[in-house]
Order: C-alpha cells, then sequence, then structure tokens
C-alpha cells in the first residue's frame, strides 16, 4: 500500500514512470477511479476516505473568503456542520432555502456573494426532488458553481454531470461498498476549471483511500446494477404497503406514485435507491422506539445501499434545520436491503403492532 520498489534508481525520479509510493494510487484506485468516471460520464474522478470529504473537498478546493454556498435546508446532516462550522469560520458564509423551494424561488436566493450551488436531491430525510437540469443551466448563466451529492442515484439512476452540474459526488459507502464494509466517497468532474482545484486539494490535504478499500468498491461495482434495481423494486413493495396503513401518514418516496417528486423523478431517473422516509400518524417517541424494538429483520442502524434492511428515528435530527417542518408525526427512515419483501412486511406488522400498543 505505501512502498514500490523499483528495479531502475533513475525510475524512481521519472516523473512520466506511473506512480513511485502510494499516496499516488495505486493500481486498484486507479481501476476505481476509471471506472467511475465512465459511470459518470466524467472527464475524471478522485476517491477521497468517506462521503462526507466526498462534500468537503470540492466546497474547500471552489470556495473563497468572502463567498457564499446556497444549498436545501433538508442538507445531509454532516455536510451542514462542515457549512456552519468549518466554512463559517473560515469567511464563507452559508444561505439555506426550503426543501420544497421551486427553481425561481432558489435563483431569487442567490446573492452577490453565491459562488456555489450545493445540490442534494433528493434531499437527506424528507427525500425532496430538486429539478437538477434547469438549476444547472440557470447557474451556469449566472456564473455560479454546482456541485450535487448523487449518492441517492449512486451514479447509476442520475448522472449529474450530463446535466449541467459541475462536480457529482457520492458516498460510495452506500450502493457501490454495497456491503457495509467500507467507507469511501468520489467526486466526479466535466473539465479541468473545476478538476485542477479539486485534485490539488486532494494532493495538499493527503486523502487517499487504502488499496484493500478500492478493491472492495471495485467489487461492489461488478453487482452495482443488480442490487440497485433489486432493492428499488422491493421498497416499492415495502412504501405501497406501508402507504395503506392507517397508522401511516404519508411514505416520503419519490418512486412512489403521488409523491410531490415523482414527476420530476420519472423524467430525469431511470431508478431509485432502496430508502424512504415514514411520517407515522402522531405517536410518540416511546412508540416509535417500541416499532424499532419489535422488528426482527430491520437492524437498528445508520447508513443505507447495503444488503441488509435498516431503520431509524429521525424525528430530532429536523430540529438542525432553520426552518423544521412540521409532519404531524414522528419520522421514521427505512432502508430496504435484499431481503424478501413480504418477509420485511410481516416484521412491519409485527412493528405497527408494537407501536399500537405503545400509543393506546
Ligand atoms: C452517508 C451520506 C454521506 C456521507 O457518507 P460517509 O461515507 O458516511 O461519510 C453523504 N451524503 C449523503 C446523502 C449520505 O447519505
Amino acid at each position: 500500500a505505501s512502498t514500490l520498489l523499483n528495479d531502475d534508481p533513475a525510475a524512481m525520479r521519472d516523473e512520466g514512470a506511473g506512480p513511485v509510493y502510494g499516496i499516488e494510487d495505486l493500481t486498484a484506485a486507479r481501476e476505481l477511479r476509471a471506472a467511475l468516471a465512465d459511470l459518470e460520464g466524467a472527464t475524471e474522478a478522485w476517491l477521497v476516505p468517506s462521503g462526507l470529504a466526498a462534500v468537503t473537498v470540492p466546497l474547500i478546493a471552489l470556495l473563497r473568503p468572502g463567498d457564499a454556498v446556497l444549498t436545501t435546508d433538508a442538507l445531509y446532516g454532516p455536510s451542514r456542520r462542515f457549512l456552519n462550522r468549518h466554512l463559517k469560520a473560515r469567511g464563507v458564509g452559508a444561505d439555506f432555502h426550503a426543501p420544497d423551494a421551486s427553481v425561481a424561488d432558489i435563483l431569487a436566493a442567490l446573492t452577490d456573494r453565491t459562488r456555489l450551488l450545493l445540490i442534494e436531491s433528493p434531499a437527506s430525510l424528507t427525500f425532496e426532488l430538486a429539478d437538477v437540469p434547469a438549476l444547472a443551466a440557470a447557474c451556469r448563466e449566472r456564473g455560479v458553481l454546482t456541485v450535487m451529492d448523487n449518492t441517492w442515484a449512486a451514479g447509476l439512476a442520475f448522472r449529474p454531470l450530463d446535466h449541467g452540474v459541475d462536480v457529482s459526488v457520492q458516498a460510495l459507502t452506500k450502493y457501490v461498498g454495497g456491503h457495509s464494509d467500507l467507507l469511501m466517497g468520489s467526486i466526479a468532474v466535466a473539465g479541468p476549471a473545476v478538476g485542477r482545484p479539486i485534485a490539488e486539494t486532494i494532493e495538499d490535504l493527503g486523502w487517499r483511500v487504502s488499496p484493500d478499500d478500492a478493491w472492495l468498491a471495485l467489487r461492489g461495482l461488478r453487482t452495482l446494477p443488480l442490487r440497485y434495481a433489486e432493492q428499488a423494486r422491493s421498497a416499492l413493495i415495502v412504501a405501497e404497503w406501508l402507504q395503506a396503513r392507517p397508522e401511516v401518514a404519508r411514505v416520503l418516496y419519490p418512486a412512489l406514485p403521488g409523491d410531490p417528486g415523482h414527476d420530476l423523478w420519472r423524467r430525469d431517473y431511470t431508478g431509485a435507491a432502496s430508502i424512504f422516509g415514514v411520517v407515522m400518524r402522531g405517536g410518540s417517541e416511546i412508540a416509535a422506539h417500541a416499532l424499532m424494538t419489535a422488528l426482527e429483520l430491520f437492524g437498528l442502524g445508520y447508513s443505507w445501499g447495503g444488503f441488509e434492511s435498516l431503520i431509524t428515528h429521525e424525528t430530532g435530527h429536523l430540529d438542525l434545520r432553520r426552518a423544521p417542518p412540521t409532519l404531524g408525526g414522528e419520522l421514521l427512515r427505512l432502508h430496504i436491503g435484499l431481503e424478501d419483501p413480504a418477509d420485511l412486511i410481516a416484521d412491519l406488522a409485527q412493528g405497527l403492532a408494537a407501536w399500537r400498543n405503545a400509543i393506546r
């Protein structure tokens, strides 16, 4: 992973002879970068040690003191923390638009300082979809850069760079890894104007991935389309079942007909992630916890995109927002894995019985 032995001392100083040391990326990382660039329709793609680093590196690379970022109020929590703590302390401002804002409203929120629009679509926890092609085109016209967190589409169901976005990032931790056994992020660009500062920032910060991890991500890529499609198929079955239950007020899932983002999703996406929000009818934290602990197949755990189904209780995380939404009930997040959806539904029926007991 670190040392490369040479036969010829002259090759050790030859810039064109390939890597001389592990931090320059060895074979597995280079193969993975090439495959991801291909997948994203990118001129180049880089690897960083986490999905969060894939979000933060382009911002570090492209923003300067005095600039500001505009993003959704439903942004992934750790990305929000990076804006509010790290960037703020270095003179970069952050503005937040409503998660369901129209394109016109988002453009109206751009200021003279706004250098970059950070898009996350669908957004975290409440899964609002953005009109990415329209936003990318309008931002380009105004000289505002666009960076999109595309973890939900796994670089597969939506290709941001094809729609005019400048930088597409994703947490490979989720679907590309696919087995909940690695942390990694990728950053893909359409050209050198944004690519060069990103490459230099990665070099300066020394953020690389180990060959073993790159190999795991490469192996995940081989089955990505199969897992992604199968999990989406199951997720829709489970989401439709939940939507019809009296304990459930609303399922937040763009792939579900009737979801506010459904038309945009049908227009722009060729598939869906297997994660959605479930707004319960009223309830309490105690009832949510009773539901969760009654489940046998769903793990109580963060992350998603792996082989196994997971559930989290998210009501408290909404308080981080500038304008927390009033959903009228507890918010759960479900990730659907590769289990049989009939088994998952039977498990959820058991969870809903515990929910009813707890609110009785
Ligand atoms: C998980 C996640 C990340 C961060 O990925 P890590 O590898 O856990 O750092 C970034 N964005 C979104 C939308 C995510 O869900």
